[in-house]
């Protein structure tokens, strides 16, 4: 008999997976799914990305590169997060990985012992639990109200840091709440650390060109920080560049050194022709960024305004992502032909069953009473889907 080692065989299944593979069984049924279940960007790369990936392919750029990327990109890189996020960011301290997801897990690899505390800001990205789970780590989760943008506070920080507490990890903006941290509000996170020295904050910033505030600010970027900071960004959200698999990190030299040789035993450097596409991107022009990103406030718009039609949904405005994270308790109870709602995951079941919309259930994300509603889609797929889900929502007593 086969065992899988414990390490994997507890580890939780992604739920927007999970809510994806039923959706695909629907549809082999010939039932047509709305998928708003999914984490990204429905845009195609932007043309002049592609191009410079068809050129590396000429150019026959298809051997190794150093683990942390060719270093024209990691320069690049490094200007980048000098010009717009303010860090005094050197190319030997970045490391570029395959997607924002190794970036974090070489990070949490490096940085957390069995039984370290890591303090995640909730509701959090499903994998964050997985990623500590690998380390041994012990995660302390720090709850966000949906009636304050689901914003941790200063307070609530402060309660939860001592002498086991190796790494504070979130993300702004928030996968699943959208939830943006503004440079008073990270500053106030700095101060409580101050009195926490050994602690390392990972800023989680891959959403950050799909930000609707105006403005955006990393708190590695505070000179009393700078040393104490590991910010992780890629090309995914930003980029349309999900299936390319670039992400990176900035960290202080001895993490950057640490996670270089993590990555170096384990997957190398991400693809070549990648890293190509990824240099076009982050070196191009920004046009196509900012285009999409005005969609996507459009969209959460679209999708707030017919939220607000259906009664016993609570909402709130998404700063940015693409997720909007609504409270639906007010249905749990209620019942439909005889079977009762009992949470999220059974509303989420309901509703892919009845409406035919893929949502994911709050649970996965540390808040059983919301469902992530993913408005990477295009409008009138948002607007028969919100359509879809008012008229289900309707029939449940
Ligand atoms: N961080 C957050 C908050 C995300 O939502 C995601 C993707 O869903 C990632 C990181 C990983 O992105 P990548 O595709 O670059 O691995």
């Amino acid at each position: 008999k086969i065992q899988i080692a414990e390490r994997v065989a507890c580890l939780s299944e992604s739920a927007t997976l999970e809510m994806a593979a039923k959706a695909r069984e629907l549809e082999r049924q010939g039932i047509e799914v709305i998928k708003l279940s999914l984490g990204e960007p429905d845009f195609y790369t932007p043309d002049h990305i592609k191009e410079a990936a068809k050129k590396a392919i000429d150019d026959n750029f298809s051997f190794y590169t150093p683990v942390p990327a060719y270093l024209e990109l990691r320069e690049a890189i490094a200007e980048k997060l000098r010009k717009e996020n303010s860090l005094p960011a050197k190319a030997e301290q970045v490391v570029v990985t395959t997607g924002a997801k190794q970036a974090l897990m070489n990070a949490i690899l490096c940085l957390v012992n069995p039984g370290d505390e890591v303090v995640v800001f909730s509701p959090y990205w499903v994998s964050y639990l997985a990623m500590i789970e690998l380390a041994e780590g012990k995660p302390v989760f720090l709850h966000g109200d949906i009636n304050n943008q689901f914003k941790v506070s200063p307070g609530q920080l402060r309660a939860a840091l001592n002498n086991k507490t190796k790494v504070v990890l979130y993300s702004s903006p928030s996968n699943p709440t959208g939830t943006v941290y503004s440079k008073e509000e990270l500053r106030a996170f700095a101060d409580v650390l101050q009195d926490y020295p050994n602690v390392i904050v990972i800023s989680d910033e891959i959403y950050e060109y799909i930000n609707f505030t105006g403005e955006y600010f990393s708190i590695g970027a505070f000179e009393d920080m700078h040393e104490r900071v590991v910010t992780v960004n890629g090309f995914s959200k930003g980029f349309a560049m999900t299936g390319w698999r670039v992400g990176y990190l900035h960290a202080p030299a001895p993490i950057a050194k640490a996670c270089i040789k993590l990555q170096g035993q384990f997957t190398s450097a991400t693809c070549s022709i990648a890293q190509k596409a990824a240099h076009a991107a982050i070196t191009g022009d920004r046009a196509p960024i900012h285009a999409m990103r005005q969609a996507f406030q459009r969209r959460r718009d679209l999708v707030l305004n017919l939220l607000k039609d259906i009664p016993g949904v609570g909402t709130y405005v998404p700063q940015g992502a693409f997720y909007i994270f609504p409270d639906v308790s007010s249905y749990f109870g209620k019942s439909y032909q005889g079977k009762t709602i009992a949470n999220a995951h059974d509303l989420c079941m309901y509703l892919l069953n009845e409406a035919h919309v893929a949502l994911v259930a709050g649970d996965a994300f540390g808040a059983p009473n919301c469902i992530r509603i993913s408005f990477a889609a295009s409008d009138e797929a948002l607007t028969e889907a919100l359509k879809r889900i008012k008229e289900k929502l309707a029939l449940l007593q």
